[in-house]
């Protein structure tokens, strides 16, 4: 992992301004694949799956993951035959995710309010579901049953009427996504399940084939090229945030433990050889005290060749800096998609984070925890797009609508405003709509 030393250098701080404006985001490490590159990989892909449908899907999944499908869709039976099979400690782990995850995100529907702007005249704003959803679990190289539960949740709570889930097919298992995956879904009562992985999925979801009926909607994390296909086919198809390549951040001092700083950093980078990992300390000695739980830890792990690589590219590093008061300005500008706190007076700290994608607060919240069992929804923005999107939650699968109910006498009220400012931006007609009612004539001010 390489050492960024930002001691010194001139950063906003709480006291000199808005840190994300004032931040060069150059001083940053950050992955050198970004979404932009990757798009130009997929637009012939979501192309060809736009013109030639299944077909295309098929011939990509063959080319991507080594599988020859006869169908895209995966047979009701292999979801009950899955669910059968499962471990039941894993099971019993996945019930708990999902509980969890329910307890959380039953909370964040919100219901319809009206308001009352003057005698006669209401607002409401009415939260009405997406119709029908695609929900992406990731498949490559690793498996991700977590992320049924994170898409799968939220979708039900919100009211989503059909959704339907795609992960990539596995050579090992028959072409099929992998078994935890098909019960996870199985638990959650989805029975329509697709063995397509990457841009193709994205865009068998935004265009419909003859085995899938088009969404409206795409959520869910994937890698670079999950990530591309969203962007690219926003417009067609809603989505929710740019979840790319997994990032971590952990803002730290000398009361954190160098050996759970290292573990953290170790955990994420175990995603993907672009995950992202980030240490800002102000602490000379535990960054070298990280630096050899590191040395230590990492040949250790099962993914020790992956997780090297992540953290010896460019995306990933050490940043000292003067003081916390500094890091916060470099985690504010950095944005990252999980950003843990490990300091003295952690809750402080973490209450000042204006960019995250999600923040884990002190020793005992790494995470982890949040991958799996938090109850906080795993689905977060990636590349800097924290700054601007949320994570996945019941908001994400519902559309805010305004009702406007006026009376005669509560539209005669307003009307010499919305022909003045009909006028105003020459559109005469918009304010004619409105004499229209009172023969021609703007009602007397009251
Ligand atoms: P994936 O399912 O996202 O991608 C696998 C697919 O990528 C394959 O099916 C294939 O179609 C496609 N693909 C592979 N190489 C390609 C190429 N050269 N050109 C075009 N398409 C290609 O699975 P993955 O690769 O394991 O990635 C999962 C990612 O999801 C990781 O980066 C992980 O960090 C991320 N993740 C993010 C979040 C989040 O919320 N941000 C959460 C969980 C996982």
């Amino acid at each position: 992992i390489s050492r960024i030393d930002l001691r010194g250098a001139a950063l906003a701080t709480a006291a000199s301004g808005p840190a994300n404006g004032a931040l060069d985001r150059d001083l940053l490490p950050r992955a050198e694949l970004d979404v932009e590159a990757a798009l130009e990989k997929v637009r012939p892909i979501c192309d060809d799956v736009r013109h030639r449908g299944a077909a295309a899907v098929i011939e990509y999944t063959e080319r991507f993951d080594g599988v020859r499908l006869e169908q895209t869709r995966v047979p009701a039976e292999a979801l009950g035959t899955a669910l059968r099979e499962l471990d039941p400690a894993v099971r019993a782990a996945l019930e708990e995710s999902i509980r969890r995850a329910r307890t959380v995100h039953r909370d964040q529907r919100r219901t319809d309010s009206t308001v009352q702007v003057v005698p006669g005249g209401t607002v409401t704003e009415r939260w009405v579901p997406v119709e029908r959803v695609g929900l992406y679990v990731p498949g490559g190289r690793a498996v991700y049953p977590s992320s049924v539960v994170m898409n799968v949740v939220p979708a039900q709570e919100a009211g989503v009427g059909s959704l339907a889930v795609a992960s990539p097919a596995q050579a090992g298992f028959g072409g099929l996504p992998h078994p935890t995956i098909l019960a996870a879904c199985a638990l959650l009562d989805v029975d329509e399940v697709y063995a397509v992985g990457g841009a193709q999925a994205v865009a068998m979801f935004a265009h419909g084939t003859a085995e899938c009926a088009p969404v409206q909607l795409v959520t869910g994390p994937g890698n670079i090229y999950v990530a591309a296909a969203k962007r690219l086919l926003k417009g067609v198809i809603g989505i929710d945030s740019e979840a790319g390549p997994t990032e971590i951040a952990i803002l730290a001092d000398d009361t954190a433990d160098p050996a759970h700083v290292a573990s953290d950093l170790i955990s994420q980078a175990e995603h993907d050889v672009v995950a992202a990992a980030v240490l800002v300390t102000p602490s000379e000695e535990l960054a070298e005290a990280v630096e050899r739980e590191l040395k230590t830890q990492v040949p250790a792990t099962r993914h020790s060749e992956r997780i090297t690589e992540a953290l010896s590219g460019r995306q990933s590093g050490i940043v000292l800096v003067d003081s916390l008061e500094a890091g916060l300005a470099v985690v504010n500008g950095y944005a990252a998609e999980h950003l843990e706190i490990q300091t003295a007076d952690a809750a402080s700290w973490a209450a000042r984070v204006r960019n995250a994608g999600a923040v884990f607060v002190g020793p005992y919240a790494p995470v982890s925890l949040g991958d799996y069992a938090a109850g906080s929804n795993h689905v977060l923005p990636t590349g800097g797009c924290a700054c601007h999107s949320s994570g996945l939650s019941v908001q994400s699968f519902l559309r805010g609508i305004h009702v406007v109910d006026y009376t005669r006498d509560a539209l005669a009220e307003v009307t010499h405003h919305v022909v003045t400012l009909a006028e105003a931006e020459d559109l005469p007609a918009h304010g004619a709509a409105l004499k229209a009612r009172f023969d021609w004539k703007v009602p007397e001010a009251p």
